[in-house]
């Protein structure tokens, strides 16, 4: 199994350790065989190298500037934008990239005025690097948000997009299944309906698993530490509403996720 979309940066040292050591020693299938760190900026980015420099093969990074935050200066993005550059060999995708919808939803709850044309921009700049490494894009782009990344996207001819932990409206999913993008389902899909309702209209070949730990869930996971062995209850969720067994669920999730993060058929 592979947790498609984690930020392993966010959890304190010795609870990863504790987290992955046991998950590089596991044998029986189904087993964790791989993690796609996101990062969220500069010292995220430094970090997630890092970890996937000490895991190899286990840990693949992404690199990106998360949404939900203010947004850098002309100093630090071009800084940014250069780092990313210079590491494009070292990272399988541009990402946590997108659009702030929860910022921008908080702000305007509390009366205030909220511009998310600057967040605009900078997706637009970051889905034109993705095009220009030919790499894939993560983004983080929900709802209303994610006509919008589809309007950049398709802009820019850029095909390879997963939306993670997507959710939206019945037309802008349509239009996510049109363009063979991907998504991935988190723990939520075992106790959201909305996720659930999602989940039967997707086709599983664009479908992966995902924690987005440390990100704590609710229902059956109330209380615990996110950690990447969750997603297999994703998956049996998944199987149960495809009406497939595990193992076609899981098979077909695997696959559609090593071809999208290009990474090799080990494990
Ligand atoms: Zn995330």
């Amino acid at each position: 199994m592979i947790d498609a979309h984690i930020h392993l940066d966010m959890y304190e040292k010795d609870q990863l350790i504790a987290m992955l050591e046991p998950l590089l020693k596991e044998k029986n299938a189904p087993r964790v065989e791989g993690l796609i760190t996101v990062s969220r900026h500069l010292d995220s980015c430094r970090r997630n190298l890092q970890l996937a420099q000490l895991y190899p093969t286990f840990v693949h990074p992404a690199f990106g500037f998360h949404p939900e935050q203010d947004l850098p200066d002309e100093a630090a993005c071009t800084e940014l934008f250069q780092w990313i550059r210079s590491h494009a060999d070292d990272m399988v995708a541009v990402g946590e990239v997108g659009l702030p919808y929860y910022t921008a939803l908080d702000k305007r709850q509390t009366g205030e005025t909220f511009d998310t044309q600057p967040y605009l921009e900078l997706l637009d700049q970051f889905i034109q690097l993705a095009g220009e490494l030919d790499k894939p894009i993560v983004l983080h782009a929900v709802y209303a948000d994610a006509d919008a990344a589809c309007e950049l996207l398709e802009k820019h001819n850029v095909k390879q997009a997963h939306f993670h932990w997507f959710k939206g409206s019945h037309t802008v999913t349509q239009r996510i299944i049109a363009n063979q993008y991907s998504v991935s389902f988190t723990p939520d899909l075992c106790y959201e309906p909305e996720i659930r309702q999602l989940a039967t209209i997707m086709p599983i070949d664009q479908m992966m698993v995902e924690t987005d730990g440390p990100w704590p869930f609710e229902g059956p996971f109330t209380g615990q530490i996110t950690e990447p062995v969750m997603i297999r209850q994703v998956i049996q969720e998944i199987a149960d509403l495809k009406r497939c067994s595990f193992h076609e669920a899981h098979t077909l999730i695997v696959q559609n996720t090593k071809a999208f993060y290009r990474l090799p058929s080990y494990g």
